[in-house]
């Protein structure tokens, strides 16, 4: 709070990260790039806002104070959806949200962020970084004049907030729910009727009931916004969300003036915090969920089988459907698919051997 009111007090564009992070030092170099990090996340959220402040201070840090980043939260600078486009036009010259927000911009980014059923956030990591997925995503962005970079996983989402239980596929008719990207195409085709509404506006809505239900990410995050005390189900597990990816991009432009030292920075700063972030959330979200349940009596509900293997059927046919729209989509999705058939195998054969084992008594 001390730092958020320090940032109030002084002139736009004049804060030095140094600074905000306690003191670098005066082994600091003078700032050489001076820039604005927009974000889809309110200022400062846990995990998510905090992420993409770590990623201001680590950037700041390992480059001795040459690259100096002032982070806005959603709507300081520009509203939560409109980051793509400010740091496309430079508005901005770094952002931190998830690649599934842009659909509206192609309908492949979704791939870099998550796909219902899709690969864990180990699996994930090994596309992106090992399995050819970064190469796609860079040529993705390329065109917008961006260049992304993994900056932040959640790992399995939860389910939802529902104020009825969801006990058939019935249940999901008519059903208004907060839920981006193919989940809330997923939804769709249940018979559902999915709204994406940034974080910042979930508590409200649900309360009002302008909306039954909405997913958001998992314990740690969904009880920094108060959810419990909107809904009454917290329902398991997140079929739509598990292993989501929060990008940076940098302005294609800013980047490529910048010299091959501050590009690693930059690049394994990103790194770093795609890392510590999961990290964060595996040391969080088991501590919050208890607390949901023991302090706030919060009912956890795990989806009926029937109702999983109906949104698996349909997850399939809205994911496939992505390969249809154009050639790129068409190229991300086969990479995709064959590293997920591959992950399957593999973690069928590991993950989820050893986890069954590990969980008998
Ligand atoms: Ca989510």
């Amino acid at each position: 709070m001390q730092r958020r009111g320090f940032i109030k007090g002084l002139g736009a564009g004049s804060l030095a990260v140094g600074s905000l992070a306690g003191g670098i030092g005066s082994a600091r170099a003078k700032a050489e790039h001076k820039w604005k990090m927009v974000t889809t996340w309110p200022k400062n959220f846990p995990g998510l806002g905090t992420g993409a402040n770590n990623l201001a201070s680590l950037i700041g840090e390992m480059s001795g104070g040459r690259i100096e980043i002032r982070v806005f939260g959603a709507g300081e600078l520009v509203p939560a959806f409109e980051i793509f486009d400010a740091v496309s036009r430079g508005t901005a010259e770094i952002g931190h949200g998830s690649a599934y927000y842009w659909k509206g911009k192609s309908e492949a980014a979704q791939f870099f962020s998550t796909v219902p059923f899709g690969l864990t956030a180990q699996e994930m990591n090994g596309w992106i970084y090992h399995g050819g997925g970064l190469e796609l995503w860079t040529e993705l962005y390329a065109k917008f004049g961006l260049v992304p970079a993994p900056a932040g996983n959640t790992g399995v989402q939860m389910g939802g907030w529902f104020n009825k239980e969801i006990n058939s596929v019935e249940d999901l008719k008519g059903l208004k729910m907060r839920i981006p990207g193919l989940g809330g195409e997923v939804l769709a085709r249940a018979g559902g009727t999915p709204v994406n509404l940034p974080g910042g506006e979930l508590f409200t809505a649900l309360q009002n009931r302008t909306i039954d239900a909405t997913e958001w990410v998992g314990p740690y995050n969904d009880l920094a916004f108060g959810l419990y005390k909107a809904a009454k189900y917290y329902y398991y597990p997140g079929w739509h969300e598990p292993g989501t990816i929060l990008e940076a991009m940098v302005n294609k432009q800013v980047y490529d003036a910048l010299p091959a030292d501050l590009q690693s920075i930059v690049m394994n700063a990103c790194k770093v915090v795609n890392q510590d972030m999961l990290a964060e959330y595996t040391a969080r979200n088991p501590v919050a969920l208890q607390t949901l349940i023991t302090k706030h009596n919060v009912e956890l509900r795990r989806f009926p089988d029937d109702v999983i293997l109906k949104l698996r059927a349909l997850s399939d046919e809205v994911v496939a459907e992505i390969a249809q729209k154009d050639d790129f989509s068409s190229k991300v999705y086969s990479s995709y698919k064959k590293f997920l058939s591959q992950s399957k195998e593999w973690s069928g054969t590991t993950e989820l051997t050893y986890l069954r084992a590990r969980d008998q008594a």
